[in-house]
């Protein structure tokens, strides 16, 4: 059985013999007068693309992954299963509640929990395996197992299926990402089964009555969502006083909860929660006011823990290469995504920046340029952020509350969409465009989007910012009628001088 995914014979110079071997022989194809041009340490979003890009531009390059599947945090336990509990159990909440209206009469709809779930497995499923065969077709090698440093350009790898190897680089990419951050102070442990992270929340295995999510950021709204959609009483508690995390205009931010609150979300904002007692088959969370102490307790059947995620850089054993890491556990790194060690470069979750998939992707490809080319690009003054619950939440660029601290004079232009044709015949008309330009050059400096498919519209956003576009330049361009989309040229027009629908 092979265990390597691959074109050609992979670039080894030392086998251990192990007793559980899936691996050819190897005797011939080893080298260290040979070696790799890359190797990635990671098979997340800025892994496999950093990897598939190399291959692209002609470098002969491995991948190495342990956790028996390509795609990383993204596409197992994150962004990939959260959006299929997202978008099947907003069907679940339409079907049951919003049909009606529409004129469609549905009679007995129930939830099958189990399915939803093996929908979920199957999207999951799908596409780290439809990653595997674009290793194959781009001629990356994949190896199977946790890597570590021997040196700067020698790599032990132990495989997942019994024994190690070696091989040996030019150039290593570390991509190793990030892991659930435990509950400050350790006075709540995750069991993932009534007190879960969001691997767990992505698999309870029945609808608790009560949840309680700890942190209103995008991971605990997101899944907050989904179980509230499923019939849970979810209530968020937040130790910030607005929702949405870092990043977030705090107008948006407002509407946001507001409109989840209308969909049945409790929220305890300034609350911190101190620690956890489990009774009964319940959970207790004790908390108390941010601001004032003032205690109280929370019954749960089921907690989601959503405090943040940390970088992983466990068992790479950088000490062999003198690679430090900060006060974070971040790996440091110049703009060109060099660590302080010679070759050896650094992208993702497990180095600075926002924890997002694309911005890992974006990374992944320029830091492969550099070794490459010399050269590569990524804007992050135009990394998008999106929230997937509804109506969804995406923004790039400036808040307001950002242009005001840094004394910036500027203009807003708002559109909502209960003046959007679209919106309106859909029904959806939750929710506004809002753009941010600079006042004197009128350059868009921001784009802030609350509404139906907003994740889809920011896009619109982040290409203006890239191309330096002014608020005029969008507004004058034409837009489909009737679509989503005419809600920001229309709020552009707003900042640029004045909507004709509003
Ligand atoms: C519930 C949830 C929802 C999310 N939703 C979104 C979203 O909608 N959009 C978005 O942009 N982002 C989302 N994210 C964040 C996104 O998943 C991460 O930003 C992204 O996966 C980071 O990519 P990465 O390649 O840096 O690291 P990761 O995806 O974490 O991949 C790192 C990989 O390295 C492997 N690895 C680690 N150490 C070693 C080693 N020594 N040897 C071999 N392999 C190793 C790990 O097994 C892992 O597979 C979500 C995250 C979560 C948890």
């Amino acid at each position: 059985m092979l265990q390597l995914a691959r074109t050609r014979a992979p670039t080894l110079v030392r086998r251990v013999p192990r007793q559980a071997c899936a691996w050819p022989p190897l005797r011939g194809y080893a080298s260290a007068a040979d070696p790799y041009d890359v190797v990635v340490i990671g098979g997340g979003p800025g892994g496999y693309v950093a990897a598939i890009k190399a291959a692209q531009l002609g470098l002969k390059t491995a991948c190495i992954e342990k956790r028996g599947a390509l795609g990383g945090t993204c596409l197992n336990v994150g962004c990939i299963p959260s959006k299929a509990l997202l978008n099947n159990s907003h069907m679940y909440h339409q079907a049951k509640h919003d049909m009606e209206r529409r004129g469609i009469d549905i009679q007995g709809v129930s939830l099958n929990l189990d399915n939803m779930m093996k929908a979920k497995d199957a999207s999951v499923t799908g596409l780290t395996k439809g990653v595997e065969f674009l290793f194959k077709q781009n001629g990356v090698d994949y190896i199977k197992g946790a890597g570590s440093f021997v040196s700067p350009t020698q790599l032990k790898v132990a495989l997942n299926d019994g024994g190690e190897t070696e091989v040996s680089t030019k150039n290593v990419i570390i991509a190793t990402g990030s892991e659930v951050a435990p509950f400050p102070g350790g006075s709540i442990t995750i069991d993932e089964e009534q007190i879960v992270s969001s691997t767990g929340a992505l698999a309870l295995k029945e609808v608790p009555e009560k949840m309680v999510v700890i942190g209103g950021g995008v991971i605990g709204l997101e899944l907050g969502s989904v179980w509230s959609r499923l019939g849970a009483e979810v209530t968020v508690v937040e130790f910030l006083g607005g929702i949405g995390g870092a990043g977030i205009d705090e107008e948006v931010a407002k509407q946001f909860q507001r409109l989840l609150a209308k969909q049945g979300i409790k929220f305890k904002l300034n609350t911190k929660v101190t620690g956890a007692e489990k009774k009964d088959g319940k959970v207790y969370l004790s908390t108390e006011g941010a601001k004032d102490g003032k205690p109280d307790t929370l019954e749960a059947n089921a907690v989601l823990v959503s405090v943040g995620r940390r970088p992983y850089t466990e068992g790479l054993n950088l000490e062999a290469i003198g690679l430090e890491t900060d006060n974070k556990g971040r790996i440091v790194i110049d703009s060109q995504f060099n660590t302080s060690v010679p070759n050896v470069k650094c992208i993702g979750d497990v180095t600075f920046g926002p924890m997002l998939a694309h911005k890992a992707e974006e990374e992944g490809i320029a830091a492969v340029e550099y070794i490459k080319a010399g050269h590569g690009h990524v804007d992050y003054a135009a990394i998008p952020a999106v929230v997937y619950t509804h109506p969804e939440v995406a923004w790039v660029g400036k808040t307001e509350q950002d242009l005001k601290a840094e004394g910036v004079k500027y203009a807003v232009g708002k559109f909502n969409y209960s003046a959007n044709s679209r919106a309106k015949t859909n029904l959806d008309t939750d929710g506004f465009v809002k753009i941010l330009t600079e006042k004197e050059t009128d350059r868009i400096v921001g784009v802030h989007v609350i509404g139906p498919n907003a994740g889809e519209q920011i896009a619109e956003g982040v290409l203006a910012m890239e191309y330096g576009a002014s608020s005029e330049d969008v507004a004058r361009t034409c837009h489909a009628h009737p679509t989503l989309s005419e809600a920001f040229k229309e709020a552009c027009m707003a900042a640029h001088s004045k909507a004709i629908h509003q």
